[in-house]
């Protein structure tokens, strides 16, 4: 039997975590039918390095951003270096990007004051955006709906609401992406989530390496678990995984422009 076409919409691929061995996670992940991956930046740097693997790797595109966490340093210059690394090629969304208010890492007000810039160059780049929301939905979704987030479209991603919040993430033109945690025993509103999602406003990711799912909880996670997590989502929707696979990439593959 041939593997599922999974698309990896969010990994951290160019993280110290896999530096040692990342031509074989790259290996387990093609193995395990995951096609495509999207390898996210959480700050110059590490938008850089995202930008580097994709120049070598032809199924995996970056993303540029500054997480929340890494909000508190970035200064004028930082948003422009990333206004311009959002132009390279294989550059295909501004992210992550966002409200973090459960670690603070970054002073709130200046959370607040960055995603609204990334949010602007979202648009005047014409990528979509991946927002990263923890403990903070009504900031975020208030800031995405001043700032027209509809324009370049994006994905709520590692969806940690309820149906109530998902709701409201459809109406404002977004995607839902579920990640490891959909997994696990104490999934909360998760499963309610993955049922209630439409199948063209879904997606699925690892946020590798972090977030593995059940079965590989403290272990280093990557893009080849990623059909654990697809596995459960077509289960709790009550559809065949190869038919919800495909689908689901054909989601990702509209959203970032990819062939
Ligand atoms: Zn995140
Ligand atoms: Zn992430």
């Amino acid at each position: 039997m041939s593997p599922p076409d999974l698309f990896d919409t969010h990994a951290h691929l160019h993280f110290p975590d896999f530096a040692g061995d990342l031509p074989d996670v790259l290996a387990r992940a093609r193995a395990a039918g995951v096609s495509r991956m999207v390898t996210i930046g959480t700050d110059v740097a590490t938008s850089q390095a995202a930008i580097d693997i994709a120049g070598r790797e032809a199924d995996v595109w970056a993303a540029v951003g500054i997480h929340p966490h890494d909000a508190a340093a970035a200064d004028d210059a930082a948003v422009a270096e990333i206004a311009r690394l959002a132009r390279a090629p294989r550059v295909v969304a501004v992210g992550e990007i966002g409200l973090d208010f459960f670690r603070n890492l970054s002073p709130r007000d200046v959370q607040e004051r960055v995603f609204r810039r990334l949010l602007a160059l979202g648009r005047e780049a014409r990528k979509p955006v991946l927002i990263h929301c923890r403990d903070a939905h009504e900031d975020v979704l208030r800031i995405l709906a001043q700032e027209m987030v509809a324009e370049s479209g994006g994905i709520m991603h590692c969806f940690s609401g309820d149906t109530a919040i998902a709701r409201r993430c459809l109406d404002l033109g977004l995607l839902i992406s579920l990640a490891g945690p959909v997994t696990y025993p104490n999934a909360r509103a998760l499963p309610e989530v993955a049922r209630f999602v439409p199948a063209d406003r879904l997606v699925i990711e690892t946020d590798c390496p972090f977030l593995p799912p059940q079965g590989h909880r403290g272990q280093r996670n990557e893009p080849a678990y990623l059909a654990l997590t697809a596995v459960r989502v077509a289960e709790l929707r009550g559809e065949a995984m190869d038919a919800l696979a495909a689908r689901l990439t054909d989601n990702a593959r509209a959203l970032f422009k990819i062939p």
